[in-house]
């Protein structure tokens, strides 16, 4: 974002739409051009106009890194092939030896990465309840060197207070990062908390749409930036240009559809918490929902994804999971289109037998922004039958 867009102090829906959008310089183009040159010309060696190879730079990622940064209320935003990309460069901050202290729940893909790839290579990870905080302060490994939390969680929707667990890894010198992809930084913007760093599956609700794959990482901090920014660049797990492009379309919808997704998720927590079938809902808005408290304090409201665990067992979730017409049996979340599936099989098979294995009678929803009716009669029938 340019300095004077920052100063004209503009909402989160002004920003999505012009925040490093400004009309082409060359054409006037209203929407940033897709820049689709791999290299940049130079005027004399090493003097050019702020790009030299699309890896390191290119004109329609930087106006998508601006864009969200600039949500994320962060001074620097860095876009990835994917959210596992970003969260592989966020791993390579640490030094050998330095511990991840992870949150009991998070997506299957991320334990994977931490647990499969890292871990054998000399970083080291425990699994914790970051929700009782005394008890992460008396736990608290000596050699941790990131504290990495979703709030809310994948599958669970747990939320956890980012201001307190920050406070409490920086009095002992780590890093914390914040996975906001169930949040996005309309609901809740994790820098702003005292988080170091905001990480993002763009695959997700930033895109929109079920139609590209991203990763994006928002810091405050020249040092983080500079750091990540070389290992974006070394490592090279960079966005195509297309693809930045669809991100960036997709997120100057953001608060509209966001606000559509929370009011669907109600109506449909609503149906779930008056149906005999059902065991548990879990909803952070649910005033005994864990991390309730936390997710009211920090969040603008609580998210389009909705989680619920059956008295009929795993095969009674699996019956439901494929008996829906509209919601659609399928992995990924965060787009238009409703989607349900169950976890346990599904997203979250890689952290079966771990600490962050999953109910087997567990079954996740994404909300989309399909009129409510719709999809309450979709699911109440799904349950009628499973
Ligand atoms: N973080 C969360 C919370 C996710 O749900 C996912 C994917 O489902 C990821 C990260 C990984 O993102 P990607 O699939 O874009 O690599």
């Amino acid at each position: 974002m340019g300095e004077e867009q920052e100063q004209l102090g503009w909402a989160f829906e002004t920003l999505a739409i012009h925040a490093g959008q400004e009309p082409d310089a060359a054409s006037g183009a209203v929407v940033p051009p897709i820049s689709l040159s791999t290299t940049f010309a130079q005027s004399e060696v090493g003097v050019h106009k702020g790009y030299e190879y699309s890896r390191s730079g290119n004109p329609t990622r930087t106006a998508m890194e601006s864009q969200i940064a600039s949500l994320e209320a962060a001074r620097h935003g860095l876009a990835f092939a994917s959210g596992l990309a970003a969260e592989d460069n966020v791993m390579r901050l640490l030094k050998q030896g330095q511990r991840v202290l992870l949150g009991n729940d998070a997506y299957g893909g991320t334990f994977r990465l931490i647990s499969k790839v890292w871990s054998p290579l000399g970083f080291p990870w425990t699994a914790i309840d970051l929700s009782d905080l005394d008890q992460v302060v008396a736990n608290w490994p000596e050699d941790t060197g990131l504290v990495w939390l979703e709030s809310p969680t994948n599958p669970l929707l747990t939320c956890f207070d980012i201001e307190a667990i920050a406070e409490i890894a920086h009095a002992r010198g780590a890093l914390v990062v914040v996975d906001n992809t169930f949040a996005t930084p309309y609901l809740q913007q994790p820098i702003t908390l005292g988080a170091d760093i905001t990480l993002h599956s763009a695959t997700k609700y930033l895109g929109g749409h079920s139609d590209v794959v991203g990763g994006f990482l928002a810091v405050d901090t020249d040092e983080l930036a500079e750091r990540l920014r070389f290992t974006q660049n070394a490592a090279g797990a960079v966005p195509s240009p297309f693809d930045c492009y669809l991100v960036l379309r997709g997120v100057k919808t953001l608060g509209i559809r966001m606000d559509r997704h929370c009011q669907n998720a109600r109506a449909i927590v609503d149906l779930l918490a008056a149906h005999p079938t059902i065991e548990r809902v879990l909803y952070p808005q649910l005033p005994d929902h864990p991390g309730h408290a936390a997710a009211a304090k920090q969040m603008r409201d609580y998210g389009g994804m909705v989680s619920f665990t059956v008295k009929g067992g795993e095969a009674a979730a699996r019956r439901i999971a494929a008996g829906t017409e509209l919601f659609t049996l399928a992995e990924s979340l965060g787009a238009v289109e409703s989607l349900i599936e169950h976890p346990g099989a599904m997203t979250h098979a890689a952290a079966a037998g771990s600490p962050l294995e999953v109910p087997n009678n567990l079954v996740r929803l994404s909300v989309g922004i399909e009129h409510s009716s719709d999809l309450v009669a979709d699911l109440a029938q799904a349950l009628e039958r499973g």
